[in-house]
């Protein structure tokens, strides 16, 4: 649990990040109000880490000066590692939701090299919505210029964009289709809508999956509509 050599602060200010992470409970087995709760504290956890490590100077070394007796956050650290770790949009109707998600990912994509994972329900849902839906998805959103390939295949549907970047999409029915893979960012689609027996041990996983990126992000889209198996655990209590 030390801090990556070379990078103190950021690996120190992610490591406590990560341990909120882990606090988080299910998103799957909450009633609304507890995720609005739970996004909120996690909104306001961030905000005081940042507070914690960063000053106001727009052009910050770190070292130490007026207001800031040690060694705090650089200029080029704040953003975008410090701006959030884990979004959920969950506002209703005619938000865009989808929309939203995809224009994140596009704006992850435009660095090079990345690895993105896309996971949906299942693999259908995450080609046919994900990337494929006419107006929201990933391939609306991308300039078809950056796109070298696009893999329409169920199951390994993907986007290989000229910089390099992957993004690839997965189901969520098993863990296992995210095993032994990589990613620096990724994005969850209908969270609430995944199986309610595996939705913790994907999002686990993709975790897992996520622990080697520099700044890794999730992004989690849900709409709030109260789902069956969601409904009868608020009604049992
Ligand atoms: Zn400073």
């Amino acid at each position: 649990m030390s801090a990556r050599p070379g990078k103190p602060s950021s690996g120190r200010a992610g490591w406590s990040r990560r341990r909120g992470i882990e606090a988080f409970t299910s998103p799957s087995v909450m009633s609304f109000q507890q995720l609005q709760a739970e996004v909120a504290a996690l909104v306001r956890a961030d905000e005081i880490s940042r507070r914690r490590w960063a000053c106001d100077r727009p052009d910050c070394d770190g070292l130490p000066h007026t207001g800031w007796l040690h060694n705090h956050a650089r200029a080029a650290q704040r953003t975008p590692s410090w701006a959030w770790t884990v979004w959920m949009p969950l506002t209703g109707r005619g938000w865009g939701k989808t929309r939203t998600a995809a224009e994140t990912v596009r704006e992850w994509a435009k660095a090079p090299g990345l690895q993105i994972a896309v996971v949906a329900k299942n693999a259908t849902l995450v080609r046919d919505i994900c990337f494929d839906s006419p107006k929201s998805g990933l391939l609306a959103v991308i300039p078809p210029e950056d796109i070298a390939r696009y893999n329409s295949s169920l199951g390994e549907t993907s986007i290989r964009l000229r910089n390099g970047t992957i993004i690839r999409g997965f189901g969520a029915e098993t863990p296992d289709n995210l095993r032994g893979w990589a990613f620096d960012k990724a994005w969850c689609d209908e969270y609430a809508a995944w199986s309610r027996n595996t939705a913790q041990d994907v999002y686990d996983m993709l975790w897992f999956c996520l622990r080697e990126a520099d700044t890794p992000q999730m992004l989690i889209s849900t709409t709030p509509k109260p789902l069956p198996h969601i409904k009868r655990l608020v009604e049992r209590g």
